[in-house]
């Protein structure tokens, strides 16, 4: 089976050590990516780590493709617990800089410790350099990604930062690659900020090269003459279907259409597209940098997520506006769907929808935790008894786009995902719009069914986070492909996936997860039967967790 080659290399940004491991018989079982982290994460972060401690580690990670050049490569992984949800949270980025990660030669890099200064950590194929930088306490990601190349004369493809957000602890701050790019949704921006790391550098000439099967030259050949949809507008091409189907979340979860859809739709990302945008080395480039002269706004997106975080959840009907709230994120690092969600759940307090300028105001107060902005940044679960408004939120995480009361197969994913009310955990609402022409194709309503169909698209979302291959190639990597590429059986294939997300639940249930937590702020009908059902499917235990012989077993990938 294919998968990363390399050593885990650990850097203790307090002790300023670092440590080569040999790592083989993960990278064997786990083919890299998020696997490989998971894996390590599970045996190494004590089970009791606080998230903004010292004792949690972020693992960076890689998979066998990005030593490729095939589209749907160019994106990493990173990995810890999570300060937002307290579980074990995975996130990946695209970007560019996974190539220059691969070029450091590790399979993985840890960073753990707490520095007790700022620093900008270097990690180069020839060792680790650790740079104090007070002065660039508070800079945000544009300023730190200029600071970069004007010193080292390493281009944003080689950094990963956190802005203001992340130094404050903003429980849902990114981790900043490329400048707009973002490992995104849990906080993990907020761990690197805990262990008082700004940002941390790859490069090196030690790319460890996989032999690639020529499958992948198909794969590529095929993305760049594609016609899609989403090389004009992105992931934002379904937000007029949702919006029909009312599966598209407005003024704070309450309604499920929104009358001013046309105003944020993707005709109108893609009216503010002003050229290609891409991650490395893919032909697919469905990345949308906009920009609008009048106003002044330049940023990348908004993707369609951002579209429903910051249009209709805040009752916002102008893509500008829109566009504005995206590039201020950016700028000060935090997650656009937990931060926008975060500000609609404040407008809903406030009586105020549709006012972007107070909109864009909380974005900036939060980033650095200034008056109420502060509250907000705390996360929807922890504040919204606070403001008196719903918790939309499942294990701490606020709700992506696609919404289940509509979609319910997809509300019953965002109940069991171990990262929370997070789409990318099984992508299910792909089966479930009506847009699919494959005979998978599902009915949306009801649950009947669902679970055998969860457990799959979450084995298989795993998977593609080991390779580490994009979400947006579905229509491009059959099983046959993967087949081909990873030299294995795709059951096999798939059980690799499935270990992965069972290391996740086996993790959360010793920090205390279970049934209770695999819930929603609305009924769906038989819910706890297609529970029972769902962890049926995994054998694991009806209370939700992982019996411990499972994950004790030896990791074998054979
Ligand atoms: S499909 Fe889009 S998001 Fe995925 S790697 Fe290609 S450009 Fe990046």
């Amino acid at each position: 089976m294919l998968h990363v080659s390399g050593p885990l290399l650990t850097v203790d940004v307090g002790a300023r050590t670092t440590e080569e491991t040999d790592v083989d018989d993960v990278l064997e079982s786990f083919i890299g990516g998020r696997g490989v982290a998971t894996r390590l994460a599970h045996d190494r972060i004590p089970f009791d780590a606080d998230p903004l401690g010292p004792e949690n580690s972020l693992f960076f990670s890689t998979g066998p493709m990005q030593t490729s050049n095939m589209s749907f490569t160019g994106r990493m992984n990173c990995t810890a617990v999570s300060p937002l949800t307290g579980g074990l949270f995975s996130s990946n980025a695209g970007g560019f800089m996974s190539r220059n990660f691969a070029d450091a030669g590790y399979a993985a890099v840890e960073v753990t410790g707490e520095s007790d200064e700022l620093v900008v950590v270097h990690v180069t194929d020839e060792g680790v350099e650790f740079e104090a930088v007070p002065d660039l306490e508070e800079a945000t990601v544009p300023e730190i990604t200029e600071y970069v190349e004007e010193t080292h004369g390493l281009s944003e493809e080689h950094v990963a930062c956190i802005g203001p957000a992340g130094e404050n602890l903003v429980r849902f701050a990114s981790i900043m690659t490329t400048e707009s790019r973002a490992f995104g949704r849990g906080g993990l921006g907020a761990v690197l900020g805990s262990k008082n790391v700004k940002a941390v550098t790859f490069e090196g000439d030690s790319r460890r090269e996989a032999e690639i099967p020529p499958i992948q030259m198909d794969v590529h050949r095929e993305a760049a003459t594609s016609d899609h949809i989403m090389k004009q507008q992105g992931t934002t091409s379904v937000t007029s279907l949702a919006n029909e189907v009312s599966a598209l979340p407005t003024r704070y979860f309450s309604e499920l259409q929104f009358e001013g859809v046309e105003g944020i739709n993707g005709d109108r990302v893609g009216e503010k597209k002003y050229k290609r945008g891409t991650c490395s080395s893919c032909a697919f480039a469905c990345k949308l940098p906009t920009k609008d002269e009048e106003r002044g706004v330049e940023t990348e997106g908004p993707e369609y997520e951002t579209v429903m975080s910051f249009g209709s959840n805040c009752s916002v009907d102008d893509v500008v506006d829109v566009m504005k709230s995206n590039e201020l994120c950016d700028r000060y690092g935090v997650d656009t769907i937990s931060c926008g969600n975060a500000v609609a759940a404040y407008l809903a307090a406030e009586d105020e929808f549709g006012n972007a300028d107070l909109i864009h105001e909380m974005v900036e107060k939060i980033a650095y935790r200034e008056g109420d902005g502060d509250v907000l940044a705390e996360g929807i679960a922890r504040f919204h008894d606070e403001l008196g408004v719903d918790n939309w939120t499942v294990k701490g995480l606020s709700f992506a786009a696609h919404d289940g009361r509509t979609l319910n197969g997809q509300g019953l994913s965002y109940a069991v995902a171990n990262r929370g009310a997070d789409h990318m955990f099984t992508t299910l609402y792909a089966w479930e719009y009506p847009l699919v022409d494959r005979e998978s194709a599902l009915d949306p309503t009801g649950l009947d069914g669902k679970a055998p169909h969860i457990v799959e698209q979450e084995n298989a979302r795993a998977l593609e986070d080991c390779g580490i291959i994009c979400r947006f190639s579905r229509s491009f990597m059959t099983p046959e492909r993967y087949e081909g590429l990873f030299e294995a059986d795709y059951d096999d294939l798939l059980a690799v996936g499935s270990r992965v997300v069972e290391l996740e639940r086996h993790f959360n249930n010793q920090r205390g997860f279970d049934r209770a937590d695999d819930t929603l702020p609305y009924d769906l009908p038989d819910f706890e039967a297609a529970l029972d059902d769902y962890y049926a499917q995994r054998d694991w235990n009806a209370d939700g967790t992982v019996p411990d012989d499972h994950v004790n077993e030896p990791q074998s990938a054979d």
